[in-house]
């Protein structure tokens, strides 16, 4: 055959591979329990729950928690609870950190000095039930051909801006040609330097990372940073690995953050295991998130007190290069805020 037809129909058949893996996650709470034997009386919950925020998650994360452990830490970010219904306790909002009000154009969040959030697409592969986007309305956001071009203006016209983040949602659940689109219309742009991806896929689902997107990921113009979004040690088995291990080969920096979670990761062993197992992958950790205080996930919350603490003797017993900064994002703020 000719090698020329062989490198424009790989991209498809590489592109339908993760498509496939995408359209296969778990969106039933009956099959998710059947699945993970799991008690049925967990189902009435997780139907009510998933009623305000679906249950969605990918077989290949399935795959990494363990059976018949309803406390497992990875069961737990993705099971739908009772406990999502409570009632709103103070401080908790639909919208926690103020994006709705930072929109300068649709699907731009400037909120920061230097640097502008793309929300590129409402899609994600899976749902975290302590998502703060759990109620927002992306389909009024999301990215459209259109809006991009009123966003390339924006970006135009103010020098200041070094930094265009693209976000979600999750960014790589754009098509690759589509983020080819994006970057090349980016790198027109010649006060900007950096392209950052905020993305949980190749922890979630990481048929995403395909040769196509490590191709365009290695050619583009713009120095590149990836944040991923891992949790919990268990989240790294061989194949996540050796994904990331993929994707720190490109050359673009690869960083984690963490969100700190009640009974997922909040202890000191579980945190270190964490940065060990990122740092033997390739990537680093970046921030550790206090949680967004977004209605229905109370009781994933950790007191700030408790929070520093762990974030203190983190810091004790691992290098400096493995310890996360312990931030939390607020209203109105033009930086995280470091706790
Ligand atoms: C977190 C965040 C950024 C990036 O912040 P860094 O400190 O550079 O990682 C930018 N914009 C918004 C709205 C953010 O929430
Ligand atoms: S991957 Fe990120 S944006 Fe998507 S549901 Fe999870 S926390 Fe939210």
């Amino acid at each position: 055959m000719n090698p020329d037809i062989i490198t424009r129909i790989a991209p498809t058949w590489q592109s339908e591979n993760w498509q496939k893996a995408l359209s296969e996650a778990i969106r039933d709470p009956a099959e998710l329990l059947d699945i993970l034997n799991l008690p049925s009386n967990l189902l009435p919950a997780a139907r009510k729950a998933a009623s305000l925020f679906p249950l969605r998650v990918p077989l290949s994360y399935l795959e990494r928690i363990e059976k018949a452990n309803p406390h497992d830490p990875l069961l737990l970010q993705i099971l739908p609870l009772y406990a999502e219904l409570a009632k709103t306790t103070v401080g908790f909002s639909t919208d926690p950190v103020g994006d709705l009000n930072a929109n300068p154009v649709p699907g731009l969040i400037h909120k920061y000095q230097g640097r502008v959030l793309l929300i590129t697409t409402g899609a994600c592969a899976i749902h975290c039930r302590y998502c703060f986007r759990r109620h927002f309305p992306y389909s009024d956001g999301s990215s459209t051909p259109t809006h991009l071009q009123q966003i390339i203006n924006y970006i135009q016209a103010d020098k200041s801006i070094k930094e265009v983040i693209l976000s979600g949602g999750d960014p790589l659940s754009l098509s690759n040609a589509r983020l080819q689109a994006i970057g090349s219309q980016l790198s027109t742009i010649p006060h900007l330097k950096r392209l950052r991806i905020h993305t949980r896929l190749p922890l979630v689902l990481p048929e995403r990372i395909d040769n196509g997107l490590l191709q365009w990921l290695q050619s583009l113009p713009l120095q590149s940073i990836m944040v991923v979004h891992c949790n919990h040690a268990q989240e790294i088995n061989p194949t996540i690995r050796q994904t990331l291990r993929k994707l720190a080969n490109t050359g673009l920096t690869l960083l984690n953050q963490t969100v700190l979670l009640r009974d997922i990761n909040d202890t000191l062993d579980k945190l270190k295991a964490l940065s060990e197992s990122l740092f033997d992958a390739g990537v680093l950790p970046y921030y550790l998130h206090q949680l967004d205080r977004v209605t229905g996930a109370q009781h994933f919350e950790v007191p700030d007190k408790e929070a520093r603490a762990l974030a203190k003797e983190l810091s004790h017993q691992l290098p400096g290069y493995l310890v996360p900064k312990l931030v939390r994002e607020s209203t109105g703020q033009a930086t995280k805020q470091v706790l």
